[in-house]
């Protein structure tokens, strides 16, 4: 457990995520990621695509990051994509209003427009957070970055605000190239860019940041995801329903007020979450929001949060958006494009979406916060598979031939899985430095190796050893990594 200055200087130091453009004094709402934070996004993303693309005509997509002006026009984000924003007269600082009012009333004030927070904050008498002085009127203020398109700046673009709208443009093309068939999903993963007002708590509110997001286009009249629903429709998730008090354990059958295609999506991110990040049940909740927080083209939206101490509490990492046929309508009347497709019995219907939407900054800081861990030792328990490295090797001494042996080792491991070699310093502060990391495995060469071909392998969240012959290492080696065998079995 830690908090962010400590956590983000550890991360820092180690080789994870730092504010870019540190060595010019940095820009808000940026950061790098180094060599360790690169794997980890890479296998969290290989990850999140094998999970979430393991259905039929599920596909990925890449589209561009600068969108003309007309696109983010028909998707309302040109005259709806803001926050409010409040002014201080006195130092000139920018704060977002909803932001102000939360941190001192402590209740969500996302739902208001400008003139209502106005009055609440003229009600309060609420003043800068930073200087104390008098706040200007609140003003909506659009987050999205514009571009100038060509060399004549004629033609206005946007950096996407979100990695959706490419999909949504490219729903009929991908129909009719997949054989006309729904429901069909598109996911894709990219850069998306905001320009958040007031960027804060580290990689939590970037202006620049990663999406991973599914976008499932279906017949909301059909029974397509009925069977699913039925091989999960026990399973009890911890819920904050709208309007309620509390997180309840409901299963899903006591969701009746909710479609069953919907049901069964919050179950799988749910258990992406659960059983994939490994996020302990009692930090996971699957939080309601109510008509008035939600954007008014999603009927239903819930956002999977996770209690995170270096930030303070309950923060969205996700959300399930069901966004009936606004996205496509708009497109096909902007447009002129046809997006209505035909279905069974004939009828022309507009798919409708559901949403799958994942920040994954927020994910890997997420890993970070909840697997941190300090005392006796210092060690990151981040899910096997999602580690920078799976697996060290280690030379016990750098002579009678154990440098070499260890070197062959690691040659051969690393065809595998990423695999670290490491031959400098004390074994006790080379397992250091693979704890410090998050490598689940360390694999020590010494002089009974020479005699019987066998190795210490060492894992991480017991500091457990046991001895393993060289033949079964990468086969003993996946199947703990999978967590498909428990450390140490036959
Ligand atoms: P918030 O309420 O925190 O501003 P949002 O509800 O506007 O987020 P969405 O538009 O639903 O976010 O975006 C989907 C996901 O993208 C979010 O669940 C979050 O994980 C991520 N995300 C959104 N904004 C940011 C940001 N500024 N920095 C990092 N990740 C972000």
């Amino acid at each position: 457990m830690a908090d962010k200055d400590e956590l983000e200087s550890v991360c820092k130091r180690r080789g994870f995520v730092w504010p870019s453009s540190e060595i010019y004094g940095g820009e808000a709402g940026f950061y790098d990621y180094g060599h360790l934070g690169a794997r980890i996004r890479d296998n969290w993303e290989h990850i999140w695509k094998d999970f979430f693309l393991d259905m039929d005509n599920y596909h990925m997509i890449y589209t561009p990051n600068i969108l003309p002006y007309r696109v983010l026009k028909a998707s309302g984000h040109v005259d709806q994509f803001s926050d409010v924003l409040v002014r201080c007269k006195k130092c000139g600082n920018s704060h977002r209003g909803d932001h102000v009012l939360e941190d001192i009333t402590g209740e969500s004030a996302e739902w208001m427009d400008k003139d209502e927070m106005a009055s609440c904050m003229a009600e309060k008498g609420i003043r800068c957070p930073d200087c104390g002085g008098e706040l200007d009127q609140p003003m909506d203020f659009n987050m999205m970055f514009g571009v100038d398109i060509g060399p004549t700046g004629e033609r206005k673009g946007f950096l996407r605000p979100e990695t959706a709208q490419g999909t949504y443009m490219n729903f009929h093309r991908e129909f009719i190239a997949l054989r006309r068939k729904l429901p069909m999903g598109l996911a894709t993963i990219g850069s998306a860019f905001r320009n958040e007002i007031s960027p804060r708590q580290g990689v939590y509110r970037l202006r620049e940041f990663r999406q991973a997001e599914l976008q499932i286009f279906f017949n909301p009249q059909s029974d397509d995801f009925d069977e699913h629903y039925e091989s999960v429709k026990d399973r009890i998730l911890p819920v904050l329903r709208a309007n309620s008090e509390g997180i309840r354990e409901m299963t899903m059958e006591e969701m009746d007020d909710l479609p069953k295609f919907y049901r069964y999506h919050m179950v799988r991110m749910y258990q992406f979450f659960a059983d994939v990040m490994e996020i302990p049940r009692d930090k996971l909740r699957l939080r309601e929001l109510s008509p008035e927080e939600r954007a008014f083209y999603n009927r239903i939206h819930f956002d999977v949060e996770v209690d995170m101490e270096s930030l303070g509490g309950w923060k969205e990492l996700a959300g399930l958006h069901y966004r009936g046929d606004y996205d496509l309508t708009q497109h096909q009347k902007a447009s002129g494009q046809k997006m209505s497709v035909s279905v069974e019995g004939g009828e022309r219907i507009v798919p409708h979406v559901l949403e799958l939407s994942f920040g994954e900054d927020r994910n890997i800081w997420a890993l970070m916060d909840v697997g941190y861990r300090t005392g006796e030792r210092d060690w990151i328990s981040i899910p096997y598979p999602m580690a920078p490295y799976q697996a060290a090797v280690f030379p016990l001494v750098r002579k009678d031939g154990l440098l070499e042996k260890s070197r062959k080792v690691y040659e051969d491991l690393k065809r595998d899985m990423n695999a670290f070699w490491d031959k400098s310093g004390s074994i006790g502060k080379r397992y250091a430095r693979q704890d410090e990391i998050g490598t689940p495995f360390c694999i020590t060469v010494d002089y009974d190796t020479m005699e019987d071909d066998t190795v210490t392998l060492r894992e991480i969240s017991s500091t457990e050893q046991i001895r393993v012959p060289l033949s079964d290492l990468k086969q003993e080696l996946r199947g703990y990594v999978k967590r498909e065998k428990r450390f140490g079995t036959a």
